[in-house]
């Protein structure tokens, strides 16, 4: 049985939030295929098989996803763990898109090209400025009539009242969009007209009629991040041009540190594409290793004692403290039975260990952690900080409890959800 040890560094906990019908379940789906395509576990795994699975789960009209399901994803010869923290879609599902907000450390807002920001997006967008959530947006569906990517920038702008970082321009419209303009390679990544999933982009010389624009844009890009990172404040003034890499460094720094959180405004780099025409999403991947959080990029998350609310007990996302564990979703596996999800902070849990549930002041035995990847599950022997997985066993934990090292219980910062509405007759 694997015994995963993650790079935390190289570990993506993320969410893809959207209005009802922007593309959310498509983009995710996408993302599952090529990730599913780039990565072997175990036993024989490639697209195809990735694709006939697909194939079932639409047939059948199930969700995808499971609450949270790991893939991986190569950039620049490294290898990054992304796990896909599900966030419902509808507003109904308020709460449980908080929930899911608690555990995940960055999200990926997905736009409809042609309708821009919805009111859904709206309202998700508000719940991960609260929870101070770095964002990296995509305008999907730019095949379709009426789609205009910088209408839905400037609705992102204006509406959100984020500050967009325009990172590709498209190139072609409606079923004529071909590719996109890269703003910081300067390069054109393109596809074929009838792209098949999984078929890699070209990267070319911007095309004649986009460099103007290209040059534009790439000024304002490199304007906006200077007025938001002293680095690139310094580079721009002495009106040097930084290097792909330090480009790539201070996006990243100004995506986590402008989240929205505490009257901050949100910084957010936009991509764009259409999903379901499979263009767009393979630069979004890189992107979401690139600028998106590490758990090691949350210092520590705050808990309290269980004997004492007002003594505050801090955990870092490091092996070497002691175990803490939220449970953020329950859900029942039709061969498993009932499967947690948690988030482990900090420590390490092991399968048949005891542990404390500190809320309940209960002692909970773990059975079998799993790691859910998009067709199959792996049963691992342990897991570590930063790392999500769904657990076996547990019988009294319920969602927004914490677990705990029975000697050094904590109870993690409550989620607070908002009062029910009591309609009077
Ligand atoms: P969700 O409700 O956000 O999960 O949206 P879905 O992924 O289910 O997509 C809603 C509809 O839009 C479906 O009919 C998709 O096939 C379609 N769709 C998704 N992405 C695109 C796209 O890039 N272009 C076009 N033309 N349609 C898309």
């Amino acid at each position: 049985m694997a015994t995963t040890s993650l790079d935390l560094a190289k570990v993506r906990n993320i969410g893809i939030m959207a209005h009802i019908d922007a593309g959310k379940t498509t983009t995710t789906e996408r993302i599952l295929f090529y990730t599913g395509r780039s990565y072997k576990i175990g036993e024989v795994h490639d697209g195809a098989a990735t694709m006939d699975w697909m194939a079932q789960e639409q047939e059948r009209g199930i969700t995808i996803t499971s609450a949270a399901t790991t893939t991986h994803w190569p950039l620049d010869d490294v290898d990054y763990t992304i796990n896909i923290i599900d966030t419902p879609g509808h507003v109904d599902f308020t709460v449980e898109v908080e929930r899911a907000l608690r555990v995940l450390d960055g999200a990926v807002t997905v736009f409809d090209g042609v309708a821009g920001v919805e009111p859904q997006s709206e309202t998700v967008w508000r719940q991960a400025d609260r929870y101070g959530v770095p964002r990296i947006c995509f305008v999907n569906k730019l095949d379709r009539t009426g789609a205009e990517f910088h209408r839905c920038v400037d609705m992102i702008s204006d509406r959100l009242g984020a500050i967009p970082l325009v990172m590709q321009l498209p190139i072609g419209t409606e079923s004529d969009f071909k590719g996109v303009v890269d703003l910081v390679k300067m390069k054109a990544l393109v596809w074929s007209a009838e792209t098949k999933l999984g078929e890699a982009y070209e990267t070319v010389d911007i095309p004649d009629t986009h460099v103007e624009a290209a040059d534009e844009w790439r000024g304002k890009l490199l304007e906006a991040v200077a007025e938001n990172d002293e680095e690139m404040m310094e580079l721009y003034l002495e009106g040097q041009e930084p290097t792909e890499e330090q480009l790539y460094a201070a996006i990243r720094r100004v995506t986590l540190a402008s989240t929205g959180a505490e009257g901050t405004t949100t910084v957010t780099p936009v991509f764009c594409g259409t999903a379901f025409k499979n263009k767009g999403v393979q630069p979004l991947l890189d992107a979401i290793a690139r600028y998106l959080p590490s758990p090691l990029d949350v210092e520590a998350i705050e808990g309290h004692s269980p004997k004492d609310p007002e003594e505050v007990v801090k955990r870092r996302p490091s092996e070497e403290e002691p175990m803490s564990a939220l449970a953020f979703k329950i859900a029942s596996d039709p061969h498993l039975g009932k499967l947690t999800f948690i988030r482990v902070y900090s420590g390490r849990l092991h399968t048949g260990s005891q542990v404390q549930n500190s809320v309940k002041g209960r002692k909970e035995r773990i059975g079998k952690i799993y790691r859910m990847h998009a067709n199959k599950r792996e049963e691992i022997e342990s897991v570590g900080a930063g790392d999500i997985v769904a657990v076996m066993g547990l019988k009294q934990t319920t969602t927004g409890e914490t677990l705990s090292d029975a000697s050094n219980p904590v109870i993690l910062e409550s989620m607070e959800f908002p009062a029910p509405v009591i309609e009077v007759a």
